[in-house]
């Protein structure tokens, strides 16, 4: 572990006090420590040699892309609480340590799923701090694909201000057969109908979405087109 100097702390601070860029209030995410950060674009469009995420998917099944912060997990730096387990993040020189909490019935809920759908984290987070969270959650190896902040794509909607956008058509999975669960509503907001929101979780132990969600996702492992029955429910 790097040991931060007086010299880090003060230029950290300095950071949080100027950032890179603003994201729409609903997504109040400022991009302090990562330099590589999403794709700033400006088309939804796909450039003609687009390599995509997945670039053979061959399962039968489709896919679930899953949000992970207050989504699956509620983490923060605050020390000695309930959390459920800590990690430490080292990352340009600066150690973090986060403490954890998992959502209730999160173990339930990825094995049912697991039955139906291939199951991918889709995370604003990035990958050294995601991949540590992952490892310590996904007790039953059920996790096959990982995408994180640089899979995102910055959005810019005037001179100032961006809006961070989940696009499922890079993943390599055709629409029909692809679903994102996020707290964010923003991040879904190109794909409509492969998007289900979730309430946010940020520690509450009595909190019961995940299982109530489930029978609904669920249902739609089984469609045809997951695309076409939240088009149906959209309409209504
Ligand atoms: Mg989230």
């Amino acid at each position: 572990m790097a040991v931060r100097t007086i010299n880090q702390i003060q230029e950290k601070a300095q950071f949080y006090q100027q950032p890179q860029f603003t994201v729409n209030q609903s997504l109040m995410y400022i991009d302090l420590i990562t330099k590589k950060e999403c794709s700033l674009i400006t088309s939804a469009s796909l450039p003609s040699n687009f390599t995509y995420f997945i670039p053979n998917y061959t399962s039968q099944k489709p896919l679930l892309c899953l949000d992970l912060d207050e989504t699956l997990i509620a983490s923060s730096f605050k020390q000695g609480g309930d959390e459920d387990f800590q990690i430490h993040v080292t990352y340009q020189n600066i150690d973090n340590t986060y403490s954890v909490l998992k959502r209730q019935y999160l173990d339930e809920f990825l094995l049912s799923l697991a039955e139906d759908f291939e199951l991918a984290i889709f995370t604003y987070s990035i990958k050294q701090y995601a991949d540590k969270i992952i490892k310590i959650i996904d007790t039953h190896n059920l996790i096959k694909y990982k995408f994180y902040r640089e899979h995102c794509v910055r959005n810019k909607i005037n001179e100032s201000q961006f809006v961070i956008i989940k696009d499922l058509t890079r993943v390599g999975v055709p629409l029909d057969r692809i679903l994102l669960i996020d707290n964010t509503k923003r991040v879904g907001e190109w794909q409509p109908n492969n998007f289900i929101w979730c309430e946010s979780f940020y520690g509450d132990r009595s909190d019961e979405h995940l299982r109530t969600m489930l029978p609904r996702i669920k249902a739609l492992g089984k469609v045809p087109s997951i695309y076409k029955e939240l088009e149906k429910e959209n309409e209504q």
